[in-house]
């Protein structure tokens, strides 16, 4: 039997949707320090999304999500980086 795992999949929508965003922002520092503070606060700000991952069976579920949630990711992303690039934690 294949082992699977729990994944919340909300951290490849907010993956995906940060990475798009911040493509034509020169302004924002995009250190691995400050990425992961954007984030953890923009996951803290989403609900959880849990599924058992199961090759295929996973692709539609991400799909179906990814409608149902683009605009709070959006949202969410958005207020992170605003957040993270106005309290920098270095120089
Ligand atoms: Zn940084």
């Amino acid at each position: 039997m294949e082992k699977r795992e729990l994944k919340n999949h909300m951290e490849n929508l907010v993956d995906e949707t940060l990475e798009e965003y911040l493509k034509n922002k020169t302004n924002i520092c995009q250190c691995e320090r400050c990425i992961m503070d954007i984030k953890a606060k923009a996951l803290n700000k989403l609900p959880a999304h849990y599924v058992a991952t199961d090759r295929g069976y996973i692709f539609g579920k991400i799909e179906k999500m990814r409608t149902q949630f683009n605009v709070d990711v959006l949202k969410a992303v958005i207020e992170a980086v605003d957040v993270v690039s106005k309290n920098l934690r270095h120089d």
